[in-house]
């Protein structure tokens, strides 16, 4: 028999679930196997996929390929298929050509994603073809932690931890290595231009892929303030591809950052987070491989029983993203743009100001910490945690905009951009998501800046106009204002005043929630 891997957010050979059980499978049965993988422009369009999200995919496969098969004998295909519609095709198609009887993969929980394999999942049935798919993208599975007096899922972040992190203390997670497969075998490809099954092809079909994906994104209005090759040097430079790549900066974040994350992971200039977003985004790296690292470095520090204030936030970290894949499995209507909590939709009068929006957006607000991280976003397409909250609040609070244009313009942006995890932040820092933000608590991005950017450092190196102007006036808007007005040190800068008095906003956004 001849079995099929489906590579989709999943882009590792190690610890991938559904890889290691095809494989064993395949080595019980005497099977061959290959594997595919899908570019879907069109499709990652529709989802508002970032180029270098984009880019960061294709300079992964070349990798992948070579890795599958020096490592387990198969060889990779990659295949251009426009939309999720048209892999259903081309699978049915590669099945029957080729006398496949069991395709794997691990489970998306998006929308269209579930839609599609529900609707393959049929076609396949009618020829006796097998479509199994593994949980695999979160620590633990959706629906495996409840509430202990029912199964539904918890509704609150904190209790929801507490039975997470009860659940890995007394059971050993598993990681799943996939074995060598004796035979592969090469699919049968139709002689078309996209398809590709040898590393130098796959290089090529991708970067053609990507170049005519740039292409449509510079047509689009509102992504022109982009220096788009700019931000593709950079994210390509901080973010080599590959899972040896990613396991590498996990060893690195564990051995010289994780003892001090607790402080040191709200403080923007110092990188000190694990930047590993953008690889757990894509499946380069498990995420089990990351909780089980972290676990390790807590017992040597500290035994069987350790427990260090450092390496148990960044676990907690690991345990959000799990929450909000869980949350998204449980509200599926959150993939259709709803409010976790619906009557905010309804009650709340949100504002679409797109001159205010693009103020926001093009880091021209007047307020130096959301500018700063608008224009390092842009730059980079990458934001630090503690700038994500400080400006989806200054955007659905001090400007009162809809959250869903952030959350849209953040997924254009990130390279880790993720539905659940962006939405979740998203809600909850517009106080409309589970366990959100309580709608009195605002941020103000000046008092942010005085404590997480006392020396304006990240300011700074973002907005080097800024660079003469003393911390002391850019942490205060009051100061900053007067100053303004008067010409003073900034005569020559230029810089536009904070396009809202940060105070009065928040008594309005106060207001329109308890309305
Ligand atoms: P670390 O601090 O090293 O954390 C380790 C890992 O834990 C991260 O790589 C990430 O996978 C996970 N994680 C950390 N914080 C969170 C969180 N609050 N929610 C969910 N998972 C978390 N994260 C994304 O991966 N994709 C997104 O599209 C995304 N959008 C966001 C939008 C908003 C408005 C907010 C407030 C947060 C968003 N986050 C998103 C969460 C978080 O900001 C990033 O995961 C984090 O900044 C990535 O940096 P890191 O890898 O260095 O994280």
């Amino acid at each position: 028999p001849h079995y099929l891997m489906w590579f989709r957010r999943d882009l590792r050979i190690h610890d991938n679930t559904a890889l290691a059980a095809l494989c064993e499978r395949a080595n019980e049965d005497n099977a061959s196997v290959s594997a595919v993988f899908f570019l879907t422009p069109e499709q990652w369009q529709a989802h508002d996929t970032s180029l270098v999200q984009v880019d960061h995919i294709a300079r992964t496969l070349p990798i992948l390929a070579k890795e599958l098969q020096s490592q387990l004998n198969i060889t990779l295909t990659v295949q251009l298929c426009s939309s999720f519609a048209d892999c259903i095709d081309a699978l049915t198609t590669l099945c029957n050509d080729n006398e496949i009887s069991c395709i794997m993969a691990n489970h998306e929980y998006e929308g269209n994603e579930i839609d599609r394999d529900e609707q393959l999942s049929k076609q396949l049935a009618k020829d006796g073809i097998e479509f199994v798919r593994w949980h695999d993208q979160c620590i633990l599975p959706p629906k495996t932690i409840t509430t202990n007096d029912g199964d539904s899922m918890y509704k609150v972040f904190t209790p929801f931890y507490k039975k997470w992190r009860h659940t890995l203390d007394v059971s050993t997670i598993q990681m799943h290595e996939a074995p060598a497969v004796d035979s592969d075998y090469k699919i049968k490809l139709p002689s078309s231009q996209t398809f590709a099954n040898t590393i130098d092809k796959i290089k090529s079909l991708s970067e053609k892929m990507l170049s005519d994906y740039q292409q449509t994104l510079e047509k689009n209005e509102s992504l022109q303030h982009i220096d788009m090759i700019a931000q593709l040097d950079r994210a390509r430079d901080a973010y080599p591809a590959g899972e040896s790549a990613a396991c590498q900066r996990l060893e690195a974040f564990v051995d010289d950052d994780i003892n001090n994350y607790d402080v040191s992971r709200d403080v923007p200039h110092l990188h000190a987070t694990s930047q590993l977003s953008a690889y757990l985004t894509i499946g380069s790296i498990s995420p089990r491989l990351c909780y089980l690292q972290a676990n390790a470095a807590q017992e040597k520090l500290h035994g069987n029983d350790g427990d260090n204030e450092d390496i148990n936030r960044w676990i907690s970290e690991l345990a959000w993203r799990d929450f909000y894949r869980h949350v998204l499995v449980e509200k599926p209507n959150l993939i259709r743009h709803k409010a976790y909590k619906e009557e905010t939709d309804t009650k709340i009068n949100w504002s679409y100001d797109t001159d205010d929006f693009e103020a926001w957006c093009t880091g021209m607000t007047g307020v130096p910490l959301v500018d700063a991280a608008m224009r390092c976003l842009n730059a980079t397409g990458f934001m630090h945690n503690r700038l994500r909250m400080v400006t989806a609040m200054f955007l659905t609070k001090d400007l009162l905009i809809d959250w869903r244009l952030g959350e849209r313009y953040f997924m254009q942006q990130l390279i880790d951009g993720d539905f659940a995890s962006n939405n979740g932040g998203w809600q909850w820092s517009a106080s409309t998501g589970t366990d959100s933000a309580p709608y009195f608590r605002i941020m103000n991005p000046f008092s942010q800046a005085n404590t997480h950017d006392s020396k304006a450092l990240f300011i700074k190196t973002w907005l080097p106009e800024l660079k003469d102007i003393p911390n002391s006036i850019l942490h205060n808007e009051d100061k900053m204002r007067k100053e303004l007005a008067k010409g003073g040190k900034f005569a020559d800068v230029d810089y536009p005043a904070p396009m809202v008095e940060h105070k009065s906003a928040r008594k309005l956004a106060i207001a329109e929630f308890k309305k």
